[in-house]
């Protein structure tokens, strides 16, 4: 008897004005929450929050993007993709983490999304801001700096 093998779960991730979309194969490698000032700015939120893909599992379905690149806090250079009419920033690259793609968790407009496993730049967190207990929290980001820094 042939197996039936179980359809992975694909998520699509749209920019405000819904021209620009990806689709994600798959669960999240990683979920990542960052409170850091860089992210403030880019979404005009309180926090960012990260959906990590494997490289593979991300595709564009529609929609042309710009991008933006800057270094990070970390010391490793970032690139943002993001929608050239509504601006959107869908998702970046991390030169640090060459074979992930962070996917913007809100742009899935999912209230059911998986919770972050962890917090990070928590310097940042604002005074008010109160995350799960659960959730391990850590000042900065817990990776070693480029070696030559
Ligand atoms: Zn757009
Ligand atoms: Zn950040």
């Amino acid at each position: 008897m042939a197996k039936v093998q179980s359809r992975r779960m694909v998520r699509t991730a749209a920019c405000h004005c819904g021209k620009l979309t990806v689709s994600c194969n798959g669960e999240p490698a990683k979920i990542s929450l960052c409170h850091c000032f860089d992210c403030q700015k880019r979404t005009g939120s309180l926090f960012s929050v990260a959906a990590f893909y494997p490289r593979a599992e991300v595709e564009i379905i529609t929609g042309d993007a710009n991008s933006f690149r800057r270094t990070s806090a970390s010391g490793f250079d970032v690139t943002f993709h993001f929608c050239p009419d509504c601006g959107s920033n869908l998702w970046w690259e991390a030169d640090r983490l060459p074979n992930l793609i962070a996917v913007a968790a809100g742009s899935f407009a999912d209230s059911n999304f998986p919770m972050p496993e962890q917090a990070v730049w928590a310097e940042g967190q604002h005074h008010w801001l109160r995350l799960p207990e659960e959730m391990p929290s850590h000042a900065r980001n817990p990776i070693r700096p480029r070696p030559s820094e």
